[in-house]
């Protein structure tokens, strides 16, 4: 692998592929794969914090249980324990000299031009320093003019590789018209989630958010969820449209790349409640401090 221009890696960083670490440098793959050519392959993306306790990698199981499942639902053998994928996680983590970091697991297939299934399948899992994906200003969106691809068209609740394409072309267009960040509507026209994230907004003290069925189901999704449950937030899963979250008081994001961020404006309309004065901003606190210090603990 080329760690010239990388930002990623530098000569010194190990990657844990196949069952082995291994130098990035030194890491060679075929090129002739369903996933680099269709983009048929499946990852995680996972968070690690530096916490009370020493390095935590926030909810892990959840995250491999999630990877089993993407490969099972598009018919990629996964067959890998997932205490040891755990295990080497943590200690790819200490070779790299990492606490604070994101880890990207994917699982990718062999050589094999034709639609076929896998002819065999490999495992990498990288890891490097990455601040909050969408930074830490609040964000002004656009609404796309992508929709979220079609859940009869492909798993949407898989974390697959070329879904990512949409979420690709969403965020670019977004940024060409300069705002910070796209918000994608479903196939049916209800509001889905972010390229990356999953949305929540806020009307009169209740929490909303899409139902599953056309997103992906995000674990820190699930983890808002609890949090809402043990703080006594109301919140209520549902299909909405546009204009009901364009009537909201205030809305977020949320990712394990983002973490918690908060949404100033749709379409250049602002949300009247300030967002230190939001659930969200609450959420966000209470997010970070599960993930850095382990202060109660939700299902891991
Ligand atoms: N939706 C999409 C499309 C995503 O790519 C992500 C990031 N994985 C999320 C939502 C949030 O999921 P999670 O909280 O599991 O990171």
């Amino acid at each position: 692998m080329n760690t010239k221009n990388n930002p990623y890696y530098s000569s010194e960083t190990f990657l844990f592929y196949n069952g082995e670490f291994k130098k990035a440098s030194e890491t060679t793959t075929d090129l002739f794969g369903q996933t680099l050519h269709y983009g048929y392959g499946a990852f995680e993306g996972i968070r690690s914090y530096k916490t009370d306790e020493g390095t935590k990698i926030f909810k892990a199981v959840a995250h491999y249980e999630r990877l089993k499942k993407s490969c099972e639902l598009i018919n990629i053998p996964f067959e890998y324990s997932l205490e040891d994928l755990i295990e080497k996680s943590y200690q790819l983590l200490e070779k790299n000299n990492l606490d604070d970091a994101y880890l990207r697991p994917i699982v990718f297939c062999d050589p094999n031009m034709s639609l076929t299934k896998p002819t065999g399948v490999n495992l990498m899992i990288c890891a490097w320093k990455w601040g909050t994906y969408l930074g830490d200003n609040l964000l002004h969106l656009s609404v796309s003019s992508y929709c979220r691809p079609h859940p009869k068209s492909i798993k949407i609740e898989a974390k697959v590789c070329g879904h990512y394409i949409n979420s690709i072309l969403a965020t670019n267009e977004a940024k060409n018209n300069g705002f910070d960040e796209a918000l994608l509507l479903d196939c049916e026209g209800y509001v889905a989630e972010g390229p990356g994230a999953n949305l929540f907004f806020e009307k009169n003290g209740t929490l909303f958010t899409p139902q599953l069925g056309n997103i992906l189901p995000g674990i820190t999704r699930a983890t808002i969820i609890e949090l809402c449950n043990n703080l006594g937030i109301k919140i209520q899963e549902g299909q909405f449209t546009l204009d009901q979250l364009l009537q909201a008081d205030a809305a977020f994001y949320c990712g394990t790349a983002a973490e918690v961020i908060g949404i100033t404006s749709i379409d250049k309309k602002e949300f009247p409640l300030d967002w230190e004065e939001s659930l969200g901003k609450k959420l966000q606190i209470a997010y970070k401090n599960i993930v850095t210090a382990n202060q109660f603990s939700l299902q891991n």
